[in-house]
Order: structure tokens, then C-alpha cells, then sequence
């Protein structure tokens, strides 16, 4: 018996190990793939109530030639380990600006929206990163929406409001992603340069059956409609769904609309329109 749990502790070592080693094989076929230009954005729209195009929000994909497609719920957090995250952040970011320009110019502009991580946000040089990308690509930052989680607002609250004042005052906006799901208290909102909410899917999933889902949705609902902010509801997947937010003139986003596509295609289909 002694012997089978030493065996057992083996085991477990050996897994461990492994899972050490793919991780960081994983963090270099990612650097790598940054590098090598095989990172790529798509796009998926949002409408308003009216069923208006109001903005669209950028995705990371990658494909690698080993793995295959990996889910950013796979490769995210593991950039965010290290400044890999603030990296490929950037990159994300010159996507957007570029983006914005290209759009523009093709008479199709509406707001883009990118997710940007705690870690790059934090970062020394976020505010001059910010700065270079607007001036080298023309970029109109009054087009552009940073999506941040409430998971920024936890640490260190002061600096974080003082970072998002600076890039408020350039033009950018600002989003809280995946609203309702962090344990942060809802009296910072008021002190936040704050355009959006965005309801995690997690709310959006159950209604309009579920009175819980329900009576969630309408609170953060009304909250925002004191405030003066914009919400976008993520996740939409049905007609039922559809249904309700509209009645409460909410924005939406998901794949009963349109899924996210490749940056091209969208531009594509932009200039069409
Ligand atoms: P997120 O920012 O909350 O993005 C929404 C996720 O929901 C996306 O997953 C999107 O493809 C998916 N989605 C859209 N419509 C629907 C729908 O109707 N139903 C369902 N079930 N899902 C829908 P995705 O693209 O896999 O991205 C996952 C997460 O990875 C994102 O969650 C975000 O946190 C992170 N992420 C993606 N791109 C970036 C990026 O460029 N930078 C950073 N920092 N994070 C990113
Ligand atoms: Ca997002
Ligand atoms: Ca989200
Ligand atoms: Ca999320």
C-alpha cells in the first residue's frame, strides 16, 4: 500500500511536469505565432434595438500549425502569465486603429471595440502605446472602446481611475466586460469615466424563463439607465431573448445576429452596404 502511493505521488509529479512543459510550449508557439503574423482579429457586430449597426468588437484567433485552433479562453490567460499579453495587446490595438481608418475610409464607420487586459492596461507605457497608435495610423480614438473587466478596478483603484481619466480625456471610451460577474461594489461606477456595460452571457442565458436571470438583467438595466450608460447584452442567441431586450431598448451582441467573422470579410461586407 505504501508502495502504490508512492506510485501515486509519481504519477501526479509526472503530470504536473507535463503540464509545466505544455504550458510553456505553448507560450513560445504563441510568441512565435505573434511574431510570425499568425495572430488574427475577427469582428462581431453589436445592434441597437432598432436593429442599427452601433459598434462591432475585435476577437483574437489563433490557428497554430501544430495545435490548430486554440480558444482564446486557452491562450489569453496564458499570455497574461507574462507581458506577452501586453504585446500582443498592442498588436490588437494597431488592428483597431487600422481597422478604424480602412472602415472609414470605406464610409462604414461605427465604434470598434477591443478587450484589453488588466495587465497590459497597467502596463507603464499603455498611455504612450495608446498615443503612438493613434498618431501612426490617424486613427479616430473617439471610434474606439476599451473593454476592461471589474477584475482592473480591485487592486489598485486610484491609479486605475486616474489611467482611464488620461485616455478618456484623448477620446477612447470605456466598457466594463462581463458586468455582474466580479465582486467589485457598484459605488465605483459613478467615479469611473464609464460609457458601457456590457451583461455577461451568463445573465443573458436564461431569459426571459428564469425570474432570477430576469430580475438581474432589469437591475442592471435600470442602474445603467440612471448613470447615462450604454448596455450591450452579450450572448444573444435567441428570438425569446431578442425579444426582451429590445423592450428595454438594450444593445446586443451574439450569434443570433451574426458571429464573429474575419476582419476582412467584415470590411468586405461594409463596403457592400
Ligand atoms: P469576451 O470579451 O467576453 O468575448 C465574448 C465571447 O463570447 C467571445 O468568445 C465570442 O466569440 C463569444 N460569443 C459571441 N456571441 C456569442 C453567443 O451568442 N453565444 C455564446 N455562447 N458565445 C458568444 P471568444 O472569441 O472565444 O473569446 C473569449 C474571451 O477571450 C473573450 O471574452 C475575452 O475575454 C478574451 N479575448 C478575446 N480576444 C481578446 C483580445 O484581443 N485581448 C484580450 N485581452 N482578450 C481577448
Ligand atoms: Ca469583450
Ligand atoms: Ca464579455
Ligand atoms: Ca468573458
Amino acid at each position: 500500500a505504501k508502495h502504490a502511493g508512492r506510485d501515486r505521488v509519481v504519477l501526479f509529479e509526472t503530470a504536473m511536469r507535463l503540464e509545466i512543459a505544455d504550458r510553456l510550449g505553448m507560450q513560445r508557439d504563441l510568441r512565435q505565432a505573434l511574431q510570425e503574423s499568425q495572430l488574427k482579429v475577427h469582428i462581431q457586430p453589436q445592434f441597437d434595438a432598432e436593429g442599427t449597426t452601433r459598434g462591432a468588437e475585435l476577437l483574437l484567433r489563433w490557428h497554430s500549425r501544430s495545435r490548430g485552433a486554440v480558444a482564446p479562453n486557452l491562450f489569453i490567460p496564458l499570455a497574461e502569465q507574462s507581458d506577452l499579453i501586453v504585446e500582443i495587446g498592442n498588436w490588437v490595438l494597431m488592428q483597431a486603429c487600422r481597422l478604424e481608418v480602412e472602415s472609414k475610409a470605406a464610409g462604414h464607420a461605427c465604434p470598434l471595440s477591443i478587450n484589453v487586459s488588466p495587465r497590459q492596461f497597467r502596463h507603464p507605457a499603455f498611455v504612450e502605446q495608446v498615443t503612438q497608435a493613434l498618431a501612426s495610423t490617424g486613427a479616430n480614438p473617439r471610434r474606439l472602446v476599451f473593454e476592461v473587466t471589474e477584475g482592473l478596478l480591485i487592486e489598485d483603484l486610484e491609479s486605475a481611475i486616474a489611467r482611464m481619466r488620461e485616455l478618456a480625456s484623448l477620446g477612447i471610451r470605456f466598457s466594463i466586460d462581463d458586468f455582474g460577474t466580479g465582486y467589485s461594489s457598484l459605488a465605483y461606477l459613478k467615479r469611473l469615466p464609464l460609457y458601457e456595460l456590457k451583461i455577461d452571457k451568463s445573465f443573458i442565458k436564461d431569459v426571459p424563463h428564469d425570474a432570477d436571470s430576469v430580475a438581474i438583467v432589469q437591475s442592471i438595466l435600470g442602474m445603467a439607465m440612471h448613470l447615462g450608460l450604454h448596455v450591450v447584452a452579450e450572448g444573444v442567441e435567441s428570438e425569446g431573448q431578442v425579444d426582451f431586450l429590445t423592450q428595454y431598448g438594450c444593445s446586443m451582441q451574439g450569434y443570433y445576429f451574426a458571429r464573429p467573422q474575419p476582419a476582412d470579410a467584415w470590411l468586405a461586407a461594409a463596403v457592400a452596404h
